[in-house]
Parts: structure tokens; sequence; C-alpha cells
């Protein structure tokens, strides 16, 4: 044991494994991290939980997380750059949603893994 268990105990290089991954560069993965470090922030999250349950407009966010509504839309801006929240107008009041059962599942899957993960 002496604390090392958790690596190879030998070096063990599988090449058909590597070849695979063609030398690290992986297509896309730079996105894919773009996207979790928007996901990175509490308030967003909090955002996207919310907006999973119910469309709501940006004073009713601001409401809700005891914020300030330039303070929400800040987040708001951030996370539409992401594709992972939409709008429409109606009259004066902007209703946010989330762009679509992608961004659900995300938020889904997320919950339900740390639920069984205890
Ligand atoms: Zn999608």
């Amino acid at each position: 044991m002496n604390g090392k268990d958790d690596v190879c105990s030998v070096l063990c290089i599988h090449p058909e494994k590597v070849a695979k991954f063609n030398d690290g560069q992986i297509p896309e993965m730079g996105k894919l991290a773009e996207l979790f470090k928007v996901l990175g922030d509490e308030t967003r999250t909090k955002i996207l939980y919310i907006l999973s349950k119910e469309e709501m407009c940006v004073c009713d966010l601001a409401s809700v997380l005891n914020a300030t509504v330039s303070n929400v839309s800040h987040h708001l801006r951030l996370l539409r750059g992401a594709a992972l929240v939409r709008y429409r107008k109606e009259g004066k009041v902007v209703y946010y949603t989330l762009d679509d059962h992608h961004v659900i599942n995300l938020i889904k899957e997320g919950l339900e893994h740390l639920a069984h993960r205890g």
C-alpha cells in the first residue's frame, strides 16, 4: 500500500489505447472546458436550477436570489454566451428559459450524480 495504491506500481503503456487519443489532441475539449467554466459559479448554477423548474423574468430571478437586477443580468449574459439560456420579450418583461433539453439534462444528471454519491 504505502499510500500509493491509486497509481500503477510499474510503468505500463498500452499502445492501442494511447493511439486512440491522438497525442491528447481531442477536438471540442477546449469548448467543453469553457462550458464547464461558465457552469462553475454557484449563482449561475442556481439560475439554471430555477430556470429548469420555471420560466422567469430577470426581476423575479433577482428577487429569488436576493441579488440586484444588474448582477443577475451579468450572469445571464454569460449563460447566454454559452448557449445555456435564452430569452423572449413580452412587452417590457424579459423572460428567461433554459436553451434546450440538453441543458435541463446537464443540471438533472449533475444533481442525480451528487445524490447517489452521497
Ligand atoms: Zn442542446
